[in-house]
């Protein structure tokens, strides 16, 4: 299959993925004399922060995605693919894809991560997870179809389980995710199921570490438990989910927490492209980069973001995942590859810690900024707020997600409750065994057509 993509007679900037960093970098390449070629899988940008504010029906889906040729409408040098990309070959300098291969003469890997499930195959069948705008739906909707399911139920056993929601992973979306369902359930399931009794209904964090929020001060790790325990939840720490099966959840081989809901937020690897050297790929499945974003042993292909592994002297287990890292490596690199297309050397990436913060509920979140300064409550509340909608991409977006928190904020209560797609965890298991399945082919199978002969030669970064 051909891709149709004109041949501009400018160098092409091909561009994995249309997250944080993708998204930054080929709207800053927009007056580079070069042509933009940004593939995904989605045809929207999907605000990832606000995922959670989805999966608890706070927010719309269409509030934290926007169109991505939407997004482009009027840049010049861009073209938009949407396709799922499988492979690269870097002696070839093609990338393939679904829909064909595509030409590149820089490349750039902006794929983000994919949860780690470490492994435990019981969990990656059953457990539901915060990735992706379907993720979070079903989440949703799984919610409300076991809390109508526990309605039916007689059976005392079976009906905790059905209540009980567990959530693995004590990092920004394990908390938030835990706070988001205590205030639901504490302010708005008892107007909408007056037969359920919700003292019985428990949500559980657990977190194998000793404290929550492992990356923050040790200020904001103790508020956002004494927050979440002030909620209801329950807050268990040194502690790991091994095996999760017949809706128990076991932490020891014979202690389980009985729940139809598991939510897993407890890591995630780079979602790494097949096609690099094994010594470009970390043992997290990060891409090896140098202070560039080049990844390693490569000529022009670049990794930026999540899926970038770059090492420095402060963090040398790597920069941490987050938006921010995403969206100053984008900026550096759009500025670099001019740089060497005039022949020029490129700037070395520094990253600048503006700060991290972390939501529990309404009034309630925490704020540690550079210099040791924490703060809490209603004032961090605010921050988070903020930050969140100016970051939101779309003035429509910005405009909904206020208009969902003001009404949330002065009525308490959500409106987001439908069971629009009703999902089943046999739904999960299929999908996620197609998608390997669609995976292993691509890449045994992986035998890309030669390039289209080119015009002209990128400047390589010797
Ligand atoms: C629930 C949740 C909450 C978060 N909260 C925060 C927060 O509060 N603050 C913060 O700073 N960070 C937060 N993060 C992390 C933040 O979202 C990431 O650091 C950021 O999205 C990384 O940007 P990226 O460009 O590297 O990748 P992403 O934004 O993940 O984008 C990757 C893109 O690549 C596409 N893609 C992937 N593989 C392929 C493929 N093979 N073919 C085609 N397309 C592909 C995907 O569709 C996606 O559009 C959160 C993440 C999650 C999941």
């Amino acid at each position: 299959m051909d891709t149709n993509i004109p041949v501009s007679g400018k160098p092409r900037v091909v561009i994995v993925g249309c997250g944080f960093g993708g998204l930054r970098l080929a709207q800053k390449l927009a007056d580079a004399p070069v042509q933009v070629v940004v593939v995904d899988r989605n045809n929207y940008h999907n605000f990832q922060p606000l995922l959670y504010q989805v999966a608890t029906g706070a927010l719309e889906a269409d509030s934290i995605a926007y169109p991505i040729r939407k997004i482009f409408e009027g840049q010049q040098n861009f073209f938009y693919r949407m396709a799922d990309v499988r492979g690269l070959d870097p002696q070839q300098n093609l990338i393939s894809t679904n829909v064909g291969d595509i030409r590149y003469d820089y490349l750039v890997l902006a794929t983000g991560s994919l949860t780690n499930f470490f492994g435990i195959k019981s969990i990656e069948e059953n457990a539901m997870q915060i990735k992706s705008i379907p993720n979070a739906l079903n989440v949703r909707s799984y919610i409300f179809q076991n809390l109508e399911q526990a309605l039916l139920e007689d059976d005392a056993v079976r009906k905790q389980a059905l209540l009980n929601i567990v959530v693995v992973g004590g990092g920004p979306t394990g908390v938030e995710i835990s706070g988001s369902l205590a205030e639901m359930r504490n302010k708005v399931l008892p107007k909408d199921y007056p037969e359920l009794d919700f003292q019985q209904m428990q949500i559980f964090i657990v977190e194998a570490a000793g404290a929550l929020l492992g990356p923050m001060s040790q200020a904001s790790q103790a508020d956002a438990k004494e927050y979440l325990e002030a909620l209801g939840v329950q807050v268990k720490l040194n502690t790991a989910i091994k095996h999760y099966e017949d809706d128990k959840a076991y932490y020891s081989d014979n202690d389980y927490i009985p729940t139809a809901t598991l939510i897993w937020a407890a890591g995630v690897n780079g979602a790494v492209v097949p096609g690099l050297p094994d010594a470009a790929v970390a043992h997290n499945k990060r891409v090896n980069v140098n202070k560039w974003n080049l990844v390693e042993g490569q000529q022009n292909i670049f990794a930026i973001g999540d899926l970038a592994q770059m090492v420095t002297d402060e963090m040398p287990k790597g920069l941490p995942m987050l938006a921010p890292v995403a969206l100053q490596q984008a900026d550096l690199l759009a500025e670099n590859i001019q740089r060497l297309l005039r022949q020029e050397a490129p700037k070395e990436f520094s990253y600048f810690n503006k700060g991290v913060m972390a939501i529990v509920s309404r009034n309630k979140a925490v704020v540690d900024l550079p210099k040791g300064i924490h703060y809490r409550g209603f004032l961090g509340w605010l921050t988070w707020l903020f930050i969140h909608l100016i970051l939101l991409v779309g003035f429509r977006n910005k405009v909904v997600a206020l208009v969902d928190w003001a009404f949330s904020y002065f009525s308490t209560n959500q409106a987001l409750r439908l069971i629009i797609r009703p999902f089943t965890r046999k739904q999960m298991k299929d999908d996620r065994g197609k998608r390997s399945a669609e995976q292993a082919t691509a890449t045994a199978s992986y035998n890309p057509t030669p390039p289209a002969i080119q015009e002209e030669a990128q400047p390589a970064l010797g």
